[in-house]
């Protein structure tokens, strides 16, 4: 039985992304920074279909509290076979307005939390001789985005630590790769102006925005057998917007 530690898992995508590991097979480890009740729903969910999740508080920012997280999951499991660094917030700002402390939030959370929790897993899974990490990235990490440098940078940082712990795990067996949504209906998605998300939307040749279960099929196929052949790559999740 696989063990899969998935970021953010309380709601959003990173729950979509729990529910689907945990329907193809795994033991899931919720982790959450905000609302334990929204992790302990999830895991009641997961518990109904048959299979075993525990939820886990950490925030994904912090060295201590991820070394805490990745062992809670492995004296529980015995093994973590994938990581899904999902968490991640957006502090929205035009450049000239942005605040340092906009910018190292949005780091810190989106892209040193990457970092952490990769390379608490990768000890692991070297012993192993095997792993699965998928990062959250994003469209807008490739594309830019007016508005978010802050969160462009740590997700174009994402790209790249996706494609070097891909190069420097790959002789372990472990696979690297990532996903890029783009603009998916989520509590994040939800709050921006109407304006702006019209805008969005004419942007995507789907005409329609994409739903956590689209970002979740994804992540299992990556996390899956099917996907032994290939690291180091983002995968584009988004109707279309950027080829
Ligand atoms: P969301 O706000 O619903 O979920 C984010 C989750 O991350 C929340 O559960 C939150 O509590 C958790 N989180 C925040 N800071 C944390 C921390 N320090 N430690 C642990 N958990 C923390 O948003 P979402 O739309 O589900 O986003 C999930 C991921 O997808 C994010 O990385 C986001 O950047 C990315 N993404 C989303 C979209 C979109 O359109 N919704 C597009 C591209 C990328």
């Amino acid at each position: 039985m696989k063990t899969a530690v998935v970021t953010g898992a309380s709601r959003g995508i990173g729950r979509a992304i729990a529910l689907k590991l945990a329907q193809d097979g795994a033991n899931v480890v919720v982790n959450y920074s905000g609302s334990k009740d929204k992790a302990e729903a999830v895991v009641a969910e997961i518990q109904a279909m048959g299979q075993q999740a525990i939820a886990v508080q950490a925030s994904v920012a912090n060295a201590d509290e991820v070394k805490e997280l990745m062992n809670t999951a492995l004296q529980t499991f015995g093994s973590i076979d994938i990581l899904v660094n999902n968490a991640g917030i957006t502090r929205d700002n035009l450049l000239m307005r942005m605040k340092e402390d906009e910018w190292d939030a949005v780091m810190a959370t989106n892209l040193k939390g990457v970092f952490l929790c990769t390379k608490a897993v990768a000890r692991q899974m070297m012993k192993q001789r095997a792993g699965r990490i998928i990062n959250v990235a994003s469209i807008v990490g490739v594309a830019g985005n007016a508005g978010q440098a802050n969160y462009v940078a740590a997700k174009a940082g994402v790209i790249g630590l996706t494609k070097t712990t891909a190069k420097e795990l790959a002789a372990r067996n472990i696979l690297v790769n990532a996903v890029a949504p783009g603009f998916i209906a989520t509590d994040m998605t939800d709050e921006l102006p109407t304006d702006v998300k019209e805008a969005m939307l004419q942007q995507i040749p789907l005409a329609k925005l994409g739903q956590p279960e689209d970002i979740a099929n994804v992540v299992a196929f990556l996390a899956s057998d099917a996907a032994s052949y290939m690291t180091g790559q983002t995968l584009h999740i988004d109707g279309g917007m950027v080829m």
